[in-house]
């Protein structure tokens, strides 16, 4: 049943925001409480204001003018992981994501964060990932602090544990020594007979942090007869914006992308990043109040693919040798619950002639949720312990995932345990079939 009951009034001390979940998104919850276990947060939290239904109720308090965008609407709203888990789960289809964005961005434009933490998030939404070049810079920088000698110095002080420094340090990515950037521009030419041709989005922390698993998407594209064009003047996708408040940030963003990526004859625009797909399948909607984009962006949307979701249309040509391992494959929430891509990964492993493991709760995120593990380190680290006692209760050579930020976030548990369990992307594995 849909509440039909408009807005009582227009919120007073919460300015009107053109970003502001509309009516439209929120009366589609009858609070009926199917989502609520299916709730990280809810989950190791126990409080409702931290289930997916106390925080659509919080925005229609803000909405309706009776809860302020304070200190309480923004702790609840913050520690929402953005999993989608809970859209999933609705028999109502609240989408949740759109409703948690718009949220945020009324939390951005409205509450008094600090100093430090407004100067810090406007430089990274606002600034590093609108420039490449920038990103370039400060990667450099983090690969000097890593293999110059200050980390382990730092690390072994307990310097880092006193400045509270040590998750994020943790947390961090190991920097590349060769970047995925010199191959911007390039065209990838098919082996054999050509059977499509596609433009890959490089990401950003790709770019710096991950170069062998973008080499490796394009390795595994070219072998299946895929020619790989990675289109000059591309940038970041905009979901990490998009999924901090920062929607006109991310508009920006996909802009460029747009006119980048419909700018040659492709047959689809390919990632290998969950995060990355899930908003660049949802650019119609981050633009539908842009009429010179909006139509754009629907023909943007429709060619997006995950690169298992396209492998897995255009089918694998026979492996040059099987990859004969017992794999766990953990969901990425933005494949399995936002793209609903499930099956596909699965087919592709099975396909190399891996053995997959199923875990429970493979559908739960594993706490990493873009910057959430950096942000809000200490529950982070809370889903990651119940996700880690689910892997632990099975036995498998390796872990596959489908996206980077999964990836840092399970090597990080592993290690934690220290448990010899690699954690690698599907496509890497795939790379391994094709070497
Ligand atoms: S979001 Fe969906 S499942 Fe959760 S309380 Fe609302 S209607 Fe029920
Ligand atoms: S997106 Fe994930 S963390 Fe947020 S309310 Fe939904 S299930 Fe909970």
């Amino acid at each position: 049943m849909t509440r039909r009951r408009e807005p009582m009034s227009t919120a007073t001390q919460n300015p009107p925001h053109p970003d502001a979940p509309t009516w439209e998104l929120l009366s589609k919850c009858v609070h009926c409480g199917l989502c609520l276990n299916h709730c990280p947060t809810y989950r190791t939290l126990g409080m409702e204001m931290d289930s997916p239904r106390g925080r659509i109720y919080q925005i229609v308090q803000v909405q309706e003018g009776g809860m302020e965008i304070g200190d309480s609407f923004a702790l609840h709203i913050d520690r929402c992981l953005g999993c989608l888990a809970c859209e999933t789960a609705c028999p109502s289809g609240v989408q949740y994501g759109r409703i948690v964005e718009r949220a945020r961005a009324q939390i951005e434009n409205t509450y008094h964060r600090s100093f430090f933490a407004r100067r810090l998030r406007r430089y990274f939404y606002g600034k590093v990932l609108h420039d490449l070049r920038r990103m370039e810079r400060l990667a450099r920088l983090v690969r000097f602090y890593q293999r110059s000698g200050i980390q382990t110095v730092l690390r072994k002080t307990g310097f880092l544990r006193l400045v509270g420094a040590a998750g994020l340090d943790r947390l961090s990515p190991r920097i590349d020594s060769e970047f995925f950037f010199p191959e911007i521009g390039k065209t990838f030419p098919a082996v054999g007979e050509r059977r499509g041709k596609v433009a890959f989005l490089a990401g950003c922390i790709n770019n710096v942090a991950f170069s062998h698993l973008n080499r490796a998407t394009v390795k595994v594209l070219t072998e299946n007869g895929i020619e790989v064009h990675v289109p000059a003047g591309q940038g970041c996708c905009g979901a990490l914006a998009a999924h901090g408040g920062f929607r006109e940030d991310a508009r920006k963003l996909a802009r460029q992308n747009i006119e980048i990526f419909l700018g040659g004859d492709y047959d689809a625009i390919v990632t290998n990043a969950a995060g990355c797909g899930s908003l660049m399948k949802e650019y119609d909607d981050l633009l539908d109040q842009d009429p010179q984009f909006k139509t754009r962006a629907h023909e943007f949307v429709a060619k997006t693919k995950d690169v298992t979701e396209y492998l897995a249309q255009v089918g694998l040509r026979p492996p040059r040798r099987k990859v004969a391992q017992n794999v766990i494959y953990q969901d990425a929430c933005h494949l399995l619950h936002a793209q609903k891509i499930k099956s596909q990964p699965r087919e592709l492993l099975k396909a190399i002639g891996c053995q997959l493991v199923e875990i429970p709760h493979a559908d739960q995120c594993c706490g990493s949720a873009g910057v959430y593990n950096v942000v809000q380190n200490e529950l982070s680290m809370k889903i990651l312990e119940a996700k880690m006692d689910d892997i632990s209760s099975v036995s498998a050579d390796m872990l596959a995932t489908g996206n980077v930020g999964c990836m840092i976030q399970l090597r990080a548990g592993a290690a934690q345990r220290k448990m010899n369990l690699p954690v690698k992307h599907v496509v890497e594995l795939l790379e391994e079939a094709y070497s």
